[in-house]
């Protein structure tokens, strides 16, 4: 493995950010979402950077610093659906209104990914993109090596909420068929709430059967 991958906690929501370093190029450092993305800063050498931001969605606990990461490295990318870039821009629609400290953001580096693009990263490794739906419109998973981050379109273990605006049962149901399909026994789920867990440790029925 190229690359080492650590978790910080927003502790308001328990919400995951992850930081995603090389073991060769120490130098770039990718974030999977962004609601504590001031502690992942914070944990940087001064030498590093953070070349590119992942969002999964647009929810305020994955989003809250998004901001901040930008504020600190302006040439920063961001990685997002196109439903996640129009959520970004609207207080309400990214849930920020509701908590107190509204989040908007409309920056130019905001690049639209679709289902199978993907991103270099280091040398060898890639971020593959994979459209998983259902717990709203926008939700990305993204695919690193045998690592996928899945945001709130799979948490192990817990219903997938549909509830809120633009949530999807069915979607999520065939969102988590499709993340069933691409994993295998040597898979981690990196969720966006709770721990990294194995992909065979998932009781797969809670999802797909209901
Ligand atoms: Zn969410």
């Amino acid at each position: 493995m190229e690359f080492k991958i650590k978790k910080f906690i927003l502790k308001s929501s328990n919400s995951n950010t992850y930081l995603i370093q090389s073991e060769v190029d120490e130098k770039r450092c990718y974030l999977i979402d962004a609601g504590n993305g001031i502690e992942a800063i914070n944990s940087l050498q001064p030498n590093q950077n953070i070349d590119a931001v992942f969002l999964t969605h647009a929810h305020y606990d994955h989003i809250a610093h998004i901001g901040d990461v930008i504020e600190k490295f302006p040439s920063c990318k961001i990685y997002c659906s196109e439903y996640t870039r129009i959520a970004l821009s609207d207080y309400k629609l990214n849930l920020s209104f509701y908590h107190g400290t509204p989040v908007i953001f409309t920056g130019e580096q905001i690049n639209i990914v679709k289902e199978n693009d993907n991103i270099p990263l280091f040398n060898q490794e890639k971020m593959v993109i994979l459209e998983t739906p259902g717990h709203n419109e926008g939700c990305l998973t993204f695919q690193l090596a045998n690592y996928f981050f899945t945001g709130d379109a799979l948490i192990p273990n817990i219903p997938i909420v549909t509830k809120l605006k633009s949530g999807n049962k069915q979607q999520a149901k065939e969102s988590a068929l499709k993340i069933k399909m691409v994993t295998d026994e040597n898979s981690f789920i990196c969720p966006g709430h709770l721990n990294m867990i194995k992909s065979t440790e998932i009781d797969w029925k809670l999802y797909i059967n209901e």
